[in-house]
């Protein structure tokens, strides 16, 4: 009798670290996904005009409005590319950083 309760506390507490792996991995995996997207402060003026962080064009305001835009459409969609590129080559950030330098 004693055997069976034993087995079952086991069983329980090995489900329970089970979840607790899960969600630090959960977790780290979105303080992860933070970290690689920092916050960026836009490029505003006075007017409340933004300018995009990347080419300095105005950022029409209604695409600042629905999305809160940093950078025009066409800098995001050449920055994506460069994630997807990245991804594939499998170095996060390489294609980046070797554009920057
Ligand atoms: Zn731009």
């Amino acid at each position: 009798m004693s055997e069976i309760i034993e087995y079952e506390r086991l069983t329980d507490i090995s489900d329970i670290g089970t979840q607790n792996a899960e969600e630090q991995l959960a977790l780290s995996l979105s303080a992860h996904r933070a970290a690689l997207t920092p916050r960026e402060e836009p490029d505003e003026d006075a007017q409340g005009n933004r300018y995009c962080l990347d080419c300095a064009e105005v950022i029409p305001p209604e695409r600042v409005k629905a999305v809160q835009a940093v950078r025009c459409v066409i800098c995001v969609s050449k920055r994506e590319q460069f994630t997807k590129l990245s991804r594939s080559r499998g170095g996060a950030g390489q294609a980046m950083s070797n554009e920057i330098e």
